[in-house]
């Protein structure tokens, strides 16, 4: 039930029929009781500015920020925080009066997803394949903790710049990504590969120590061809879904005034609108 008085927020993308958020903030505050709606918001690039300086003037209590306006969200926000700057990227808007505060909450979620799959990311050396944008995401949070971490990417070129960015990044070739998981405790798949549509991950395991733990950021199908290919060799598998709750988290808080739960319910209330495999 929606009074005049709702508290209302969004997701900002182009295209965004894709994004599962809306059933994730919609099914907390159901939860909740909560007067309010989060709402799919398809805005093209060159209106992202107006759409924000609308949505703020609307009323909205703030947004979420996906594909393709991270780095135009960070650009427009006057002020952000330390995980944000890290990232160069923002994915959740608060308006506060005349601010509009950004904060960047991917490389935190993803890590309260390995620790609710009993995976403590400080254990051992991380492995992060891509250098888009979740994987600087990432990178920084884990650096932050104090996780080694190297990167390799298909193109080794952006990899350079993502080290270049973040201080401390080890980069690899893209063809030692096989080999090098015998010396790692994480592999993270942070690249968009993997996603239904498109041709799965190819990633060897035969050299992988049995304790290695094996992450996706790709969430549709929830178990990818990389997860299955890990598991089948008994490693453990962290799936990308628990990362788009976890990283909803600060967001709802800051918007609907309750910090919502990450459980069973709500992992297969969204899940069952994805394909498994
Ligand atoms: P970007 O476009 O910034 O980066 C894409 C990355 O994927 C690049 O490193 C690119 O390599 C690599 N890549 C794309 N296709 C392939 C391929 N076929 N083989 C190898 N590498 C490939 O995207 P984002 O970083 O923003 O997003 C990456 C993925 O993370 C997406 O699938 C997105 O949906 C997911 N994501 C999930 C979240 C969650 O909550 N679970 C949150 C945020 C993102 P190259 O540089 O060589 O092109």
């Amino acid at each position: 039930m929606i009074t005049g008085g709702a508290k209302l927020a969004g997701v900002v993308g182009w295209p965004v029929r894709h994004s599962r958020s809306p059933l994730v903030h919609n099914y907390w505050l159901a939860r909740h009781g909560i007067d309010g709606a989060y709402l799919p918001l398809p805005v093209a690039p060159e209106h992202f500015a107006t759409a924000i300086h609308g949505l703020r003037a609307a009323g909205f209590r703030g947004v979420n920020v996906t594909i393709p306006h991270k780095e135009a969200a960070f650009e427009i926000c006057t002020q952000v925080d330390h995980a944000a700057r890290r990232a160069g990227a923002v994915n959740t808007i608060l308006f506060s009066g005349d601010k509009i505060i950004g904060s960047n909450t991917d490389g935190s979620g993803f890590i309260a997803n390995l620790r609710a799959h009993g995976v403590e990311p400080a254990a051992g050396p991380a492995l992060m394949l891509g250098a888009g944008g979740a994987a600087r995401a990432i990178a920084a949070a884990l650096l932050e903790r104090g996780v080694q971490v190297s990167i390799a990417n298909r193109s080794i070129d952006r990899a350079h710049d993502l080290a270049a960015q973040l201080p401390g990044l080890r980069v690899m070739y893209w063809q030692e990504r096989h080999a090098a998981v015998a010396d790692h405790a994480l592999l993270i798949n942070a690249t968009a590969a993997g996603l239904q549509s498109d041709a799965p991950l190819d990633q060897d395991f035969s050299r992988a120590a049995p304790t290695l733990a094996v992450a996706d950021v790709v969430y549709v199908p929830l178990i990818t061809k990389l997860l299955a290919d890990a598991a089948a060799r008994g490693l453990r598998t962290i799936g990308g879904l628990g990362m788009l709750m976890h990283q909803a988290v600060p967001g709802f808080a800051q918007w609907f005034g309750v910090t919502p739960i990450v459980d069973q319910e709500i992992f297969d209330y969204v899940s069952a609108d994805i394909p498994v495999v």
